[in-house]
């Protein structure tokens, strides 16, 4: 085989260099052909676009063609020609094919239109068909758009523990990280597990969030955002819940929570317009195949103003609804923690555009969000999405120790190992803001995918992590 530098299909596919000779690797999607003339459709998984490798029958022999099956692994070096065939401008006319790997009829993604169910049992090869691959290019796209995005604005990435001692958060939803022998398991003579002994000296968890050290990297930098993988052991089976997932977490300080939304509504405008510029092919494909309303809400998002309204005003607009015959499947009123169809409808069939609830109840929201004047309400903040729901929750700050400290109280939480928290309130307090962008559900909303399980390369959800 002649040795020439392999060019990647999505940049033969650019090349008017007709007459040159090429190299490329990649893997069979189809292969048909007559008597004479085998085309075969190579992808390479550079972009969604195979490349037509025209191979002769004579010049390669019927019995190396009929290794040639989907799924196969090739390299053809050949002549790129001037496609007179409709689709691409031009395709291969094959010199060499070498087989690097043979496929057999085994090969789970053989099949067109197989249910996403079959693939997600196997992920480990889904990645090869044009839909998984079309969302792993989106994937990375909008994690680059993200870091473009706060480079630019002047924020810091701020790399925030995995491995947590804090259980304020989460309790009851966290991972626990131990050496401990879990066969021998001793405990102490209130009945209690002694970690005294254990790795890190004390209970540790897998971190549900980032935002606590996040806080203390606004409150010396600025402006920081985490973005990382969170883990929430929620039970939660539905097609918007992972157990492992990724959060991106801006946080600045001396901005309120109007600022704050001022800078959601922008982030997330900006991830949006930078897939509709850079991830046309694979949107296009997604929009065709997927969902044929996807590339009109991308373009209405990023068009239109979101909705800003206290929560007290959704509740009353969801008892509106109710009491003009629209049912839902869980009761409505002031206190309530809103499900996700109460969100969809506000957005979907209410308001026709992305919605920024504030002022929740502070029953339902964490204990650090900044009272309201009222007693009842803090300045939280949820960006509701059509489709997804929630994809955003944010809020001011309490900067107050006093009143954080009243709050902790109240609320019986654990605080025996958060008191170098407590200190940003101690040491130059200041007031500052921040939100958490679930980056899967940012991908379901760019995809138009139905389901978290099918953005995210290998899942973890309640009684699954394999591969
Ligand atoms: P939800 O009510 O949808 O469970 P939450 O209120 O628990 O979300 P937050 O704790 O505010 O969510 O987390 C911030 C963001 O992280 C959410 O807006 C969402 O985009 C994302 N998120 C939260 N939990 C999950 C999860 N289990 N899987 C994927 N993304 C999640
Ligand atoms: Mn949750």
């Amino acid at each position: 085989m002649q040795t020439i530098k392999r060019t990647r299909i999505l940049d033969v596919l650019k090349s008017s260099e007709f007459g040159t000779t090429v190299n490329v690797k990649g893997w069979v999607r189809t292969r048909r052909g007559s008597k004479s003339v085998n085309f075969i459709a190579l992808n390479d998984g550079s972009t969604i676009k195979n490349v037509q490798i025209v191979a002769d029958v004579e010049k390669f022999g019927e019995e190396t063609l009929k290794q040639i099956t989907t799924g196969a692994c090739l390299s053809v070096v050949g002549t790129l020609v001037e496609s007179v065939g409709s689709g691409q401008n031009c395709e291969i006319q094959a010199t060499e094919i070498e087989i690097l790997g043979t496929c057999g009829s085994d090969y789970p993604m053989q099949k067109k239109g197989q249910s996403f169910e079959f693939m997600r049992q196997h992920a480990h090869m889904r990645l090869r068909t044009n839909t998984f691959g079309a969302v792993f290019r989106i994937r990375h796209n909008m994690a680059i758009a993200i870091h473009k995005y706060f480079h630019e604005h002047g924020f810091y990435y701020f790399h925030t523990p995995i491995i947590t001692a804090s259980d304020c958060e989460g309790a009851g939803q966290m991972f626990q990280v131990t050496t401990k022998n879990l066969y021998d398991l001793k405990k102490g003579e209130d009945g209690k597990i002694d970690y005294s002994d254990d790795f890190f000296g004390k209970q540790t968890s897998l971190t549900v969030s980032g935002q606590l050290e996040g806080e203390l990297g606004a409150t010396a930098l600025g402006a920081i955002y985490t973005f990382g993988p969170t883990f929430r052991a929620e039970n939660s089976n539905t097609p918007r819940h992972l157990a492992e997932f990724w959060m991106i977490e801006p946080e600045v300080a001396f901005n309120d929570i109007t600022d704050n939304m001022d800078l959601a509504e922008d982030f997330i405008k900006y991830c949006v317009r930078w897939a509709l510029d850079n991830c046309k092919d694979d949107l296009d494909f997604l929009n065709k195949m997927i969902d044929k309303t996807l590339l009109d809400r991308l373009h209405f998002v990023v068009e239109h103003d979101f909705v800003r309204l206290p929560y007290g005003e959704g509740i009353r607009i969801l008892e509106e609804a109710i009491k003009n015959g629209h049912k839902f499947e869980f009761p409505v009123y002031w206190g309530v923690d809103l499900a996700s169809e109460h969100e969809r409808y506000l957005v979907e069939e209410h308001f026709k555009r992305p919605v920024i609830l504030t002022d929740y109840p502070k029953e339902i929201k964490a204990f650090y969000m900044k009272l309201n004047d009222d007693g009842k309400t803090v300045r939280a903040m949820d960006v509701l999405f059509p489709q997804i729901g929630e994809i955003i929750g944010g809020s001011e700050r309490e900067e107050n120790y006093d009143k954080l400290m009243s709050r902790i109280e109240e609320l019986h939480i654990p605080m025996k190992d958060m008191w170098w928290y407590l200190d940003t309130r101690k040491f130059g307090t200041c007031p500052h803001s921040g939100f958490g962008l679930g980056f899967e559900r940012l991908i379901l909303f760019v995809t138009g995918m139905q389901n978290i399980r099918d953005v995210i390369p290998f899942p973890r959800t309640p009684k699954s992590a394999d591969f």
